[in-house]
């Protein structure tokens, strides 16, 4: 079992994604059985696997179909934060 310590230095110097399996491995059953790093880890590793998710499709080209927003939901996001201040 590695240790907390070892868990947070890897996500602060490393991308998640980017590591090795079996270092993924042994961190990832790490965040799951500790509450410690389960509650504080888990949070950054989803967010890391999103930004792989994005920089996949950006890659891919087809990130555009993904995100595109329709002229009346932006209107509706303006009309929110404009509510908002
Ligand atoms: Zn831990």
């Amino acid at each position: 079992m590695i240790a907390c310590k070892q868990v947070a230095k890897a996500l602060a110097n490393n991308r998640y994604y980017e590591l090795p399996w079996w270092r993924r491995l042994p961190m990832f059953a790490h965040i799951k059985l500790c509450v410690m790093c389960g509650k504080y880890h888990s949070q950054v590793i989803t967010m890391q696997k999103g930004m792989r998710n994005y920089l996949e499709h950006e890659e891919a080209g087809d990130l555009e179909t993904h995100i595109h927003l329709s002229d009346e939901a932006k209107k509706r996001i303006q009309d929110a934060i404009k509510k908002e201040s």
